[in-house]
């Protein structure tokens, strides 16, 4: 956290956590700090008026001051609520998932991040709106793949480095990409993907989001692609919090 009197803030609420006798702690994802914490104070008494509209999913505009721990909320605008997000159960899910993988990828180190944070804001927009939670959803991890540092390799085997030919092929989550038939005989671990997902997801990868929406792939290529990504981010977390570096990120 910088060192501020008072800082106004973009962000996207994350989670809270109760916090001492009637505080609140926000978890936020900002335009301006990366992911950070700030409290609410008397956020629990029900005179509170502030507190009512910091929710989960809702983007907000926080005038921040420096706190004793944490900075505090002095004023708190609406943004947008997203309220299909939350009278929609499989919606209020699908908005958890995607709010749950930015959490655990990213850690309160202060850096700006407002690629992330432009990402967050459409994604839950394009959910609201009604678009196709499948497509909203792998969009939104092949990006913020691109902006963790951990761009899958779709194009060329990630272990010769030969181009990928149209045909079924291998998957490697510690190579971090794609892996030729010839070269999949003899690597352990290895997950098949078909030439169907592959192909939808190279064009998530180099598509605009509006060129990407026009992709109607079938209902065993959507399972495919799904379980892929999902197998992919679990063994990222996985790998990341066995590194010294990261727990030291986590701890500072
Ligand atoms: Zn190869």
């Amino acid at each position: 956290m910088p060192d501020f009197h008072s800082f106004r803030v973009e962000a996207v609420i994350l989670r809270h956590n109760d916090y001492g006798e009637a505080d609140r702690m926000l978890t936020l994802y900002t335009a301006q700090l990366g992911k950070t914490r700030a409290l609410v104070k008397g956020a629990r008494k029900i005179t509170s008026r502030k507190a009512g509209h910091l929710e989960p999913f809702t983007q907000v505009k926080l005038q921040l001051a420096k706190g004793r721990d944490l900075p505090l909320v002095t004023q708190a605008d609406t943004v947008e609520t997203f309220l299909p997000l939350r009278e929609n159960l499989m919606l209020t899910s699908q908005a958890s998932y995607i709010i749950e993988l930015l959490d655990r990828f990213t850690y309160e180190d202060g850096s700006e991040n407002s690629s992330i944070f432009r990402l967050l804001t459409d994604t839950l927009s394009r959910l609201a709106a009604g678009a196709s939670p499948w497509l909203v959803t792998r969009y939104y991890e092949m990006r913020l793949l691109d902006y963790l540092g951990f761009r899958p390799q779709l194009f060329q085997c990630a272990n010769c480095r030969r181009e990928i030919l149209p045909e079924d092929q291998y998957f490697s989550f510690s190579a971090g990409g794609v892996i030729c038939p010839t070269c999949g005989r003899g690597l352990p671990r290895l997950k098949p993907i078909s030439t169907e997902t592959l192909k939808y997801l190279r064009h998530f990868q180099r598509s605009t989001y509006a060129a990407a929406s026009r992709a109607q792939p079938a209902t065993e290529v959507q399972a495919e692609a799904e379980s892929l990504m999902q197998g992919y981010f679990t063994f990222l977390l996985e790998r990341e919090l066995n590194t010294p570096g990261f727990l030291k990120k986590i701890k500072s």
